[in-house]
């Protein structure tokens, strides 16, 4: 342990004098000892992770009233806002869970790559909730709501992680630092769930033709559901960024489905519809459409376009291009809101993965990638493994 400047000043005149070495000693003394405290407090969870888990509050609530203004998709920060308060299953959670969460860096070059990459892996164990779980392991300047939130993506499609998880459960994590806004890609995530004694993996994957990567588990299907071509409001997206219900802290959450894409990707109508409006409330919404369809019972809405390609009263048939997604209105990236109402009921929103009009299915990692895939799964667990 370093001795302070001041301290050694003190050690340099007490030399001469032994009251003034007496001194030192009991500074001395008292300094260790005060150390030795604090280091036992700082790995007590208690008043400390009190005071950690009020911030995070604080820094939530104050993230959710900004969700409720504003229509999210693409800035993880905020998406994390909601606190997910874990289900408590007293016969599974071991009272003094305490949480011993690790952030190695690992020095391990990406044989493939050009470019060191910073690789990263995270192993906790979850406490509380998601959040607070990787805020315990990362700061919030490293990014900890962030990568809560493309955690909760990815866990997402496998459960509802308001209600599933549960204090012990554990989460790996190799993940490297990217350039941009984004800062992070996560690489590989094994989570293990006691309430469905099972592994839930996603391992990060491109293959050669597609535009953008996505997550597969082990077999190589991905864990985003995708929309079948024939109601796609778009074919071609990076991911959903959020989906019906996200965001709960708000009266109803957020009502759409926010497929992340650039400026530009053409927009289909799901249906054959009537054109009811385009284009109000463009402060918030941005250029948009809405189209009814009388059959299906519901509307759609296509919001933050770029370019609107139809007219209300126009009758636009099943994958018709009506427009091209952008960035107008309040959002922070290009994306596409795509919502389903209920004609009726105005509060009624559908998920398009549960809309019984809409079929969707799980991509799997074409035949002639499967090598490739499982080499990068195997390079991934090295990453896990070493961390
Ligand atoms: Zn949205």
């Amino acid at each position: 342990m370093a001795i302070p400047p001041y301290l050694q000043d003190k050690m340099m005149t007490s030399k001469k004098r032994s009251r003034g070495r007496a001194l030192f000693n009991l500074i001395l003394i008292i300094s260790l000892g005060l150390n030795v405290y604090l280091l036992k407090f700082s790995q007590n969870p208690g008043l400390n992770a009190l005071a950690e888990k009020l911030k995070i509050e604080a820094a939530e609530a104050e993230a959710t009233e900004n969700n409720q203004k504003t229509d999210l998709a693409q800035t993880p920060a905020q998406a994390t806002s909601k606190t997910m308060k874990l289900g408590s299953s007293p016969e599974k959670v071991n009272g003094n869970v305490s949480p011993q969460p690790l952030i190695t860096p690992v020095s391990y070059v990406v044989p493939q790559t050009e470019d060191n990459k910073d690789l990263f892996t995270l192993h906790l164990k979850i406490r509380n909730s998601l959040t607070y779980s990787v805020c315990q392991a990362m700061t919030k300047e490293q990014g900890c709501q962030m990568m809560s939130a493309y955690m909760s993506r990815l866990l997402t499609w496998n459960f509802d992680i308001n209600k599933s998880m549960r204090n012990g459960d554990s989460l790996d994590v190799a993940y490297e630092n990217i350039p941009g806004k984004n800062r992070f890609r996560i690489l590989k995530m094994v989570y293990n769930s006691q309430l469905y004694n099972k592994v839930f993996e996603a391992n990060y994957f491109s293959a050669e033709k597609d535009d953008w990567g996505s997550y597969f588990d082990a077999e190589g299907v991905e864990i985003a559901k995708r929309v079948v071509d024939k109601f796609a409001p778009v074919k071609n997206y990076q991911e959903i960024t959020s989906l019906p219900g996200d965001f709960r802290k708000g009266p109803i959450g957020h009502r759409g489905t926010d497929f992340k894409t650039d400026v530009g990707t053409p927009v289909y109508a799901s249906f054959e519809a009537k054109v009811l409006r385009t284009n109000w409330n463009v402060r918030a919404n941005g250029y948009c459409v809405e189209l009814d369809h009388p059959r299906e019972g519901v509307k759609t809405l296509y919001l933050h376009l770029s370019r609107v390609l139809v007219k209300p009263g126009q009758y636009v048939k099943q994958g018709d291009k009506i427009a091209e997604t952008g960035n107008t209105g309040r959002t922070f990236a290009p994306h596409l809101h795509y919502e389903i109402k209920s004609r009726g009921k105005k509060k009624i929103v559908y998920n398009p993965f549960n809309f019984k009009h809409i079929k969707s299915y799980n991509k799997k990692i074409p035949l002639e990638e499967r090598e490739n895939f499982q080499k990068t799964i195997s390079h991934y667990d090295t990453i896990l493994q070493k961390g």
